[in-house]
């Protein structure tokens, strides 16, 4: 029962850095990182008390949603190419990885289209990577304005995943960025009249080689894999 254990340790890891920080339990959601495990794994850890699972890639969530546990949600955490947003948007309870007006506009229509209203992060390439996906900082608030003007989505906060590290304290100040980021787009789209209640909340940032400092700095889900489901094969 290694998923079970595995559980537990990150868990036990979570509340003693939620701890450290002074904030309580329910501060931070546990998302499980399903992509490339057999639906067994996500039931196992069902079973374990797992309710969100994180998912890449589109095709693996058409597989799985059909066959999900009672009660369980799946995040899409992947990049989202705009021509399956149509897959997916029915199938996920948000989409992590909003990474260009372009993509936005594409749920917009869709979410229009269906009548319902989908919940969405701005991805952050908060290590100005070239290899990854996200708006860069400095683009992030006009792009969010325009944005939160499309209807059928919701900015709930932003997302990003901090550059691959061997020591994860060196992402300890991009997870700091992350949320002077958040709290500068709530002050910026307040100012153009967004409702309180209606302002971004979530930093979605923390993985399974960095999520002590990502809750110590205040994530509100961390997105982990390995540390539960063990070692990916991607073959
Ligand atoms: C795969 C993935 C994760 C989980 O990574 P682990 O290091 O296995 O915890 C989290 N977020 C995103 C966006 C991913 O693609």
């Amino acid at each position: 029962m290694y998923i079970k254990d595995n559980i537990e340790a990150v868990k036990q890891r979570m509340q003693q850095a939620l701890e450290k920080a002074g904030r309580s339990p329910q501060d931070v959601r546990l998302i499980a990182v399903s992509k490339t495990k057999p639906i067994e794994d996500i039931r196992t850890a069902a079973a374990c008390g797992m309710t969100d699972f994180g998912e890449n890639y589109v095709q693996e969530i058409e597989g799985k949603y059909p066959l999900m546990p009672e009660g369980c949600r799946i995040h899409m955490i992947g990049h989202l190419q705009t021509n399956k947003v149509r897959k997916v948007i029915d199938k996920v309870c948000m989409i992590h990885s909003v990474d260009s007006l372009h993509l936005a506009e594409a749920i917009s229509k869709e979410a229009v289209k269906r009548d319902l209203s989908m919940d969405i992060l701005l991805e952050v390439n908060i290590g100005d990577e070239p290899s990854k996906f996200g708006f860069a900082p400095s683009e992030l608030i006009s792009k969010a304005l325009a944005i939160s003007g499309l209807p059928g989505i919701n900015i709930k906060g932003l997302m990003t995943s901090a550059p691959i590290t061997e020591d994860p304290e060196t992402n300890r100040p991009y997870f700091r960025h992350m949320k002077e980021l958040l709290i500068e787009l709530r002050s910026r789209l307040s100012e153009a009249g967004i409702p309180e209640d209606k302002l971004p909340t979530e930093l979605s940032m923390g993985m399974t080689g960095d999520y002590i400092p990502a809750i110590e700095e205040g994530a509100t889900m961390i997105r982990v894999g390995t540390a539960i489901f063990g070692p990916r094969n991607y073959k």
